[in-house]
């Protein structure tokens, strides 16, 4: 049997599935059980495979077909152009999370800081979004924090592999806990985080790649999924610089309930909601008093 045929049969195996995508996932996980590149795998598509390479192609299309990630079996996830390590610590980055990268990289280059800026991620997870600012910025300093301490471990290899690991400080906690009562407490002159926000009666309903595999502490946002939001909204402002800025990655439907929430705050000047190239609404963006 050819790579090709198997290709083609495997193709068609997941597709009879329900896998979307299948040819992609196909190749993915034929190169991976090859040890290619997708590039080698085509120039090689004549070539025949050892007993041993199809066992383990067969291998990783049943986990593919019991639902398990795509990313989770390659273990990795591009990023902002940027090759990140992912396994069932983390929540795989979603393309729609660079919104919040492309506005805090607006946001430091509008104001001409006349010291370093200061920035603060909660919920960082893989480490994406913290790891995508600190390769865009050279001169900052940067805080990323997360609950889960397996995350804070895998996130800290992904910083070694970007090298920027002497640009990030990771530390581990509920919230703003970790900065406080320390020396840690600083003011931020941008807060951000793409918090848990699903509605938990709803997380039953989810895809299974995501409901059976993702952290569920990476996606229960409580009863209505707004607990996140309540929690930082109001204490954001007490770690804010004057002026300083706070970006919220939301879900769909979410924009009006957290802006409603940052208008009753009081603390903040000015707000906005910010669409997703999906058009939707994806990013809510306040700045403090
Ligand atoms: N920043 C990553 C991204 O955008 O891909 C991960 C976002 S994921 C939706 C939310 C993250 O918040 C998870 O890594 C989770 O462990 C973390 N988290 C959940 N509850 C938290 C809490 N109370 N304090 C800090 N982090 C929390
Ligand atoms: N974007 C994830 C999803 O759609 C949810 C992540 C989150 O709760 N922030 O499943």
């Amino acid at each position: 049997m050819t790579i090709l045929e198997l290709l083609n049969g495997s193709t068609n195996y997941l597709k009879g599935h329900q896998i979307e995508n299948p040819r992609l996932n196909a190749e993915l996980l034929l190169a991976r059980s090859l040890n290619l590149s997708r590039e080698e795998l085509y120039i090689q598509l004549h070539g025949s495979l050892k007993e041993r390479e199809k066992e383990a192609l067969e291998k990783l299309v049943q986990r593919r077909i019991s639902g398990e990630p795509l990313q989770y079996i390659l273990e990795h996830q591009e990023f902002w152009s940027i090759d990140f390590k992912v396994d069932p610590r983390v929540l795989i980055p979603r393309p729609e999370t660079e919104l919040l990268v492309e506005q805090s990289l607006l946001i430091l280059s509008e104001n001409s800081f006349k010291r370093v800026p200061s920035v603060l991620e909660i919920g960082t997870g893989s480490g994406a979004i913290a790891i995508a600012l600190a390769k865009e910025v050279k001169i900052i300093f940067l805080i990323a924090t997360d609950i889960s301490q397996d995350a804070l471990v895998l996130a800290k290899e992904n910083a070694k592999s970007a090298g920027v690991q002497h640009q990030i400080k990771f530390v581990n906690g509920d919230l703003f806990g970790p900065l406080r009562p320390s020396k840690e407490r600083k003011l931020f002159d941008l807060i951000l985080s793409n918090p848990p926000y699903i509605i938990r009666p709803e997380i039953g309903s989810l895809a299974k790649e995501v409901r059976d595999y993702e952290p569920i502490i990476a996606l229960d946002g409580g009863e209505d999924g707004l607990e996140f939001y309540r929690r930082l909204i109001s204490q954001a402002p007490f770690y804010l610089r004057e002026e300083g800025w706070l970006l919220l990655e939301i879900g769909q439907g979410q924009g009006e309930k957290v802006t409603d929430q940052i208008e009753k705050n009081g603390a903040f000047l000015k707000q906005q909601i910010l669409p997703d190239l999906s058009g939707i609404e994806r990013v809510v963006k306040a700045q403090r008093k």
